[in-house]
This record gives C-alpha cells, structure tokens and sequence, in this order.
C-alpha cells in the first residue's frame, strides 16, 4: 500500500507541502519514501530513500528540491522487493522530455506488461509493476503524453491511482472501477491531489472532490481540466480501506472514515452482542468501531486498560513473525488492576495471521482476566488482496483461511472464550447509513465496493487465484 502525492502551485515552492503531506500519509507505508519537484517544467530534482519521511527528507535536502510543481510517494511494497531502485516516483521518457510517476494500488498483469516492454526492447528500471507503466508509456506513439498515458492505462489490469509529473503538468488517473483512494483540493495558490483528504489537511488544502473512477485529468497552472471523463458504470471501492487502511479523519466517498467504524461497531453490537464487564477497543484500529460498540451494548468503556505506544507502528509489516510477535509486545501494555476479574470483550477491525489476538489473549490471561470475547467489526479475512492490501504473499498464513472460515476452529487457536464477526451485508450496510460530511452526497449500492477479501468476488480476475 502507498500514499501519494500531486501539487502545483502558481506561487510556491512545493517540497514542505509535501512533506507535510507525506507525513500525514505514512500510515499507508514507510519502507520508503521520494519526491520530485520541477520548476515551470524545466529539469526535475529529485529525492528518494529507504526508511522514514524525516530520515528521507533533511532540511538541506528539502531546500534543494526547488520547484512549484511536484509528486511525492510513500511505499509499503506490494509488487516487487522493498529496495532502492523501487522507490517512487520513478522516472521515465516520453518523446525525449523526462516523466515521474507515483503508484498507489497494486497490478495483476505486471508480468505481461514486463514481457511485452521486455519484446519491444525495453528492460523496465525496477521490477515493479509501476517501472512497468513507466516503460509502457515510455513506449507508446501518440500525438500527445496525455495521449500515450490513456493509451497506456488500456493495457493495465488491477488497483491503479496514479500521478504523473509531465513538464509543468501533473496528470491524474483513477483505474476505472475506483479501487484505490484518490482525491482532489485547493489552495489558494493552486491543487493538490492525494490519496487521503487527512494529507490535504496537513496541506492546508480543501477537498473539493474525489477523482472519479476511469477519470484522467491535467493540472498545471492554469487549472484544472478533466482530459478523460467516462460517465461511472461500475464502483468497486476496497472495503478494506474503510475498514482498516484509511486514517480515521479522511473523507471517503464522502463519508468519515471514523464514522463508518463507528457504525459497523454499532451494527456488530446488534448482531453480536456480547454479556462482559467491560469493553477494550484494541488501540488504534478497534478505537471507533469499539465507541460505536460501547454505545449500543452500554458495557463500560474499557480502553484505560491498554495503552500503545505509539513508537511502535503497524506490526504486520514486520517480515518474520517472532518480530510481528515482539513487535505487539512492545506496541500495547495491559494495565493489570484494570482487567484482573472483570470479563473482557476485545474489538477490533480485523483479524488477519491473528498475531495481535493471540499476543493480547496471552497477556490478558496473565493480567487475570476472567473471560475473554473477541467482537470484530468485518467478516473473516478469507482471500488474499491482489490489489494493494498485501495479503497475496502471505495468504498461506491468514487465519480465517488456513482455518476453512471455520469460526469456532479460530477461536480455538486464539485462545478466545468466544470470537464473533460483523456479516459482510451488515459491514457494507454501516457503510452506505453512514451520513455524508460533503454534500452532494455519493448515492451507494451494494455492489459499489470491492471485498474479495472476504467474499472471493475479485472484479478484476488474477490469473491464479488460490
Ligand atoms: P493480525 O495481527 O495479523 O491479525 O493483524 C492485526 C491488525 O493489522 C489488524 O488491525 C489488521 O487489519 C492489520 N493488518 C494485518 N495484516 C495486514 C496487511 N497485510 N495489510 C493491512 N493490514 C493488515
């Protein structure tokens, strides 16, 4: 998973925006970070680095990114390795003049696209799916860039939202099912697109809508100008981001992330209520599904007995499960005198190898808790993601799969006296009820989400699905 970036500005120079906007988007990946800036078009400068957006970033460097035009990324490898030469935005040529591009999303046909690229002779800079599209637009004839890249998009299957820097322009474009996040804002001084409305905050830019699936447009100085805008036939928005990857203050189909948490954790207290002495949303990604919980089953607020720490961040990044262990260990503390006695319902988004629960359960029998319930606000996490959550790699280790779904078997290896989870309708129905915070509000149905994840519907079909 990635975070990215767009700005031009008609005034200012643009590398601490987007710095600031990384920062707010690094819950989306942090093996990697880069930026490039460009002054009215003329030569780009570039930074890029494994680690952290401060340890990428210095003041020096920030100062010499020079430029009112510019695309950033964070990285969470979803293709390919985590290493030097897959660090975004990556370059490429069109007609003689340098292009950049920033990925978030994930392709099914990256392998295709590398031998085609490979046949024409040209060997892609990485081996990612992104160097891909950079070597395919580099390949293709067309009157215009703007041209090549719609041309180029034809050929893509899977998760794409991608932003490009041409010259003094930046283009958009939005795979045409809308999998992955994209949105736009303004500034007074110009626009800026970014995966998250949480990165336009920290911008000091105002959303002014989301990019529509199959949408390419053209930013440059002048405006904004929407170059490709079929009418939206199909919307398969990840579920997933809702549910877990999105931070909690963005606006996703014009709704609140956090609400929509909120909501499922109402529905799940309905579906699934649970008899206990106090309820512990598991710090940060059970927090509002766990208030919508508490709200309806009136079971006393229990998040005083966990504290994060926030120096630890998301765990399951962490490649070798003995540091995915150590890594919960030292990410939550369980307060004793809080939890000894008392029967214990546990929230959470989701559950996916399971390590949380088990390292929780542990040290939640250790603190004396006398009953243990688990309440998670989506369905088992059945299927491996394809399109950028990165759960394809892994799949032999989920545990709702290597368990046949089988509900009471999971609890079993959880050590849990009782585990329940929300239904996909009643997920997906907490999503469309929540109210909207932008108006006009985005009408949804049903069939507007992607969760193969939980369903197996992939709506764009792998090769090999196991
Ligand atoms: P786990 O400990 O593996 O059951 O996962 C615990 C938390 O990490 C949950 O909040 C999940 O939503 C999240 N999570 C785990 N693995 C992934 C992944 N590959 N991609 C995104 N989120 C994940």
């Amino acid at each position: 998973m990635c975070g990215i970036i767009g700005i031009v500005s008609r005034s200012r120079q643009v590398a601490s925006d987007m710095y600031y906007g990384l920062y707010g988007l690094q819950h989306r990946g942090k093996e990697s970070a880069g930026m490039v800036t460009s002054e009215c078009g003329e030569k780009c400068c570039f930074q890029g680095e494994m680690g952290e957006i401060p340890i990428v970033f210095s003041k020096k460097i920030l100062e010499r990114l020079s430029g009112n035009v510019g695309i950033a990324q964070n990285r969470y490898s979803t293709t390919s390795e985590s290493s030097f030469e897959n660090i975004q935005p990556i370059q490429g040529y069109w007609g003689g003049e340098e292009f950049w591009i920033a990925h978030n999303g994930n392709l099914i046909n990256t392998e295709d696209l590398r031998e085609y690229c490979l046949n024409k002779g040209r060997q892609p800079s990485a081996d990612s799916d992104t160097a891909a599209i950079a070597s395919l637009i580099s390949l293709t004839s067309a009157f215009s860039f703007e041209q090549a890249v719609k041309k180029t998009i034809q050929k893509l299957r899977g998760a794409f939202s991608l932003v490009i820097l041409y010259k003094d322009r930046i283009i958009v474009v939005r795979d045409s099912l809308g999998i992955r996040p994209l949105c736009l804002g303004k500034r007074k001084d110009g626009y800026i697109v970014a995966s998250e409305t949480c990165a336009l905050h920290h911008m000091g830019a105002t959303l002014i809508r989301e990019i529509d699936p199959g949408e390419i447009s053209v930013i440059n100085r002048a405006g904004i100008k929407k170059y490709y805008h079929p009418s939206v036939t199909a919307r398969k928005f990840c579920i997933f981001e809702l549910i877990y990857f999105s931070r909690p203050d963005s606006i996703v189909l014009g709704r609140r992330v956090g609400d929509v948490q909120e909501n499922m954790g109402r529905l799940l207290a309905q579906e699934h209520p649970a008899e206990a002495d106090i309820v512990i949303p598991i710090p940060d990604s059970g927090n509002y599904g766990g208030w919508g919980f508490i709200e309806v089953s009136k079971i006393p607020n229990g998040q005083k007995a966990i504290l994060r720490t926030h120096l630890i961040s998301r765990t399951f990044i962490e490649a070798v499960q003995e540091l995915r262990d150590q890594g919960v260990d030292l990410k939550f503390v369980i307060l004793k005198e809080k939890v000894m006695g008392k029967r214990v319902v546990l929230i959470d988004d989701s559950v996916v190898r399971g390590t949380t629960q088990k390292r929780l359960v542990k040290w939640l029998r250790a603190a004396g808790a006398k009953e243990i319930h688990a309440r998670i606000f989506s369905p088992p996490y059945m299927y491996p993601c394809y399109y950028g959550i990165d759960t394809y790699r892994v799949k032999d280790e989920l545990i709702a799969k290597r368990n046949k779904g089988d509900i009471e078997k999971i609890r079993q290896e959880l050590g849990l006296d009782s585990l329940e989870y929300l239904s996909l309708d009643l997920a997906i129905k907490a999503i469309i009820e929540t109210p909207c915070v932008r108006k006009p509000c985005i009408s949804l149905k049903p069939d507007n989400f992607c969760a193969a994840c939980f369903n197996s519907r992939y709506p764009v079909k792998p090769s090999k699905i196991n």
